[in-house]
């Protein structure tokens, strides 16, 4: 069996793992991916930018209450307090290794404006290709670190364990299934969100919460598993996963418009379509539960002017045969970001020894029950680097080669696990999205727990799906209130006594 010590051991090539690994040196350091570096990470494919404060009108304060207001009440304060004011020096940090951001003709960064932001703040690049170029950038530094094993197409399976501490993981390569154990003083898991739970999503397929799962199987602490943002406008053509239709389009002034030519958001929130993105992605399902279709109208805020300001966006809409600048862009809302993870400090420790998180898979607190639009690039930044501090100043635990992990076998998987995942990926959407109730979350608790039965061999993807599955569910469940991203018809308001974050195990959900 293949093996190898390190350090640390990083699951995951995103931004947060890409980050996190070039902080470490000179620290003996192996990155995992299940494809090629940068593949299949959803910091590829993020449009609309990094928040921070660097506007002469802007600050700090100002950024973390907004942030604090996106979060409806239930942030860590000092989390936020440390995202927003390290912020200007993760971008500075990326314009020392040569990221190109968009400037304007003095030279100056163009600041771009989204929902609930009271400044503009978003640093693009590419006016819609922010991920790319900051993933492009991380590799390159990477290709120069003589201190980083790159492990491409290999997926970690479950985190090792030697008396209570994390001391590696187990993985696969792909596709021979060849196994590989790693074992490290550190081990950091940056595997991303959770989207392939949802049969509609804009989440690369390999979003799995994968590193969730691995860490509720060790019994780490785990939060706010319940907050699932759903981005209101995902182009609605059938594919999936769907493409985003940026917010910054309805940041220009495009409006939401049914297929009676009516405009809808007016009369839901002040703001209209720039309402909270909670609000937008509700009015939008609203609309479809009726009958009715939906469609994003940019052909006056945008016109003529689409393939330069949102390129990516042009191209997805084109390569479908519609042209934005003279037809709307049909929309539906899709799940986009996992609030909930593993439950870390302010230096991203886990609640086991020798476990770190970062990025999407874990739970800063700075989210609170809803995502300010470009802060997770900003926290997968700032927390990769907070993690790579705190590993430097705490490192000293001695090299452990656990024996029982010798005999490592993969679970082999069975036959129908494909629809499997397909219903459960339905029942999500149906019974654990936008919309829940107290019965319909009962009913995907059992139909989670009869598919756990039906499968108890399940492979990678659908083992770690239904754990990822079940908490949500339950969390869903206990939550007897609507908050953020939240939202149950049979408690439709905030109550004030649950106006706190929730912490769960996964041997203590039922
Ligand atoms: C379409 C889209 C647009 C977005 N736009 C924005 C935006 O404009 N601004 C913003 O702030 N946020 C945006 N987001 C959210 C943001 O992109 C993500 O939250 C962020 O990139 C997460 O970074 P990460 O490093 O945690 O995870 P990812 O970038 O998703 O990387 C996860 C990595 O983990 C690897 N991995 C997963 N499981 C395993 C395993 N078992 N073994 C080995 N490797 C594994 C994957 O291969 C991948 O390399 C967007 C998201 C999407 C989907």
């Amino acid at each position: 069996m293949r093996s190898g010590d390190y350090d640390a051991v990083i699951v995951g090539a995103g931004i947060a793992g890409l980050t996190t690994a070039l902080q470490l040196t000179p620290l003996r350091v192996a990155v995992l991916c299940k494809g090629t570096l940068g593949q299949f990470a959803a910091s590829d494919w993020a449009q609309g930018g990094v928040a921070a404060a660097i506007g002469t009108d802007d600050s700090p304060r100002l950024h973390a209450r907004d942030t604090l207001l996106a979060g409806a009440g239930i942030s860590d304060d000092t989390i936020v307090d440390i995202l927003t004011r390290d912020a200007p020096a993760a971008i500075e940090t990326l314009l020392g290794l040569g990221a190109s951001f968009d400037r304007d003709s003095d030279g100056e960064l163009v600041l771009g404006r989204e929902a609930a932001h009271g400044r503009r703040r978003i640093v693009k690049a590419g006016g819609d290709a922010t991920g790319h170029e900051i993933v492009k950038t991380l590799i390159s530094a990477i290709h120069h670190a003589a201190h980083i094993d790159v492990i491409e197409n290999t997926a970690a399976d479950d985190l090792m364990l030697h008396d209570g501490r994390v001391v590696g993981i187990y993985a696969h390569i792909q596709p021979s299934a060849q196994p590989l154990l790693l074992f490290a003083r550190a081990t950091i898991l940056a595997t991303g969100g959770i989207g392939r739970l949802y049969r509609a999503t804009t989440n690369p397929p390999q979003a799995c919460g994968d590193g969730l799962a691995m860490a509720a199987r060790a019994d780490a602490v785990l939060a706010d598993c319940e907050f699932v943002q759903f981005h209101p406008t995902a182009l609605a053509i059938g594919a999936d996963p769907m493409p985003l239709v940026t917010e910054a389009i309805r940041g220009e002034g495009a409006t939401l418009v049914n297929d009676l030519g009516e405009r809808f958001m007016p009369e839901i929130h002040a703001d209209a379509e720039l309402a909270p993105r909670d609000v937008v992605a509700r009015a939008i399902f609203d609309q479809l539960r009726r009958g009715r279709s939906v469609g994003l109208d940019a052909t006056q805020a945008v016109g003529a002017q689409f393939p330069v300001r949102f390129p990516t966006v042009f191209a997805s809409c084109m390569s479908a045969g519609i042209d934005p600048r003279v037809q709307r862009i049909p929309i539906a809302p899709a799940a986009h970001y996992h609030m909930g993870g593993i439950a870390v400090d302010a230096w991203g420790k886990s609640s086991l020894p020798g476990l770190w998180a970062c990025g999407e898979c874990s739970a800063t607190g700075v989210h609170g029950a809803n995502r300010l639009a470009s802060n997770s690039l900003l926290e997968a930044l700032v927390y990769g680097t907070r993690v790579a501090t705190d590993i430097h100043a705490t490192q000293t635990s001695p090299m452990l080669h656990p024996s029982i992990s010798r005999t490592y076998d993969r679970p082999c998987g069975d036959d129908d696990e494909t629809q499997a995942v397909r219903d459960l990926r339905h029942l999500m959407y149906a019974n654990v999205g936008l919309v829940r109730t107290g019965s319909d979350l009962r009913d995907a608790l059992d139909r989670i727990a009869t598919l756990t039965e039906e499968h108890p061999y399940a492979k990678t993807e659908l083992r770690n799906l239904l754990v990822v599955a079940r908490l949500i569910a339950n969390a869903a469940s206990e939550r007897c209130e609507s908050r953020g991203s939240h939202y149950r018809s049979d408690f439709p308001l905030p109550d004030a006594a649950l106006a706190h974050r929730s912490f769960r195990r996964l041997t203590s959900v039922v």
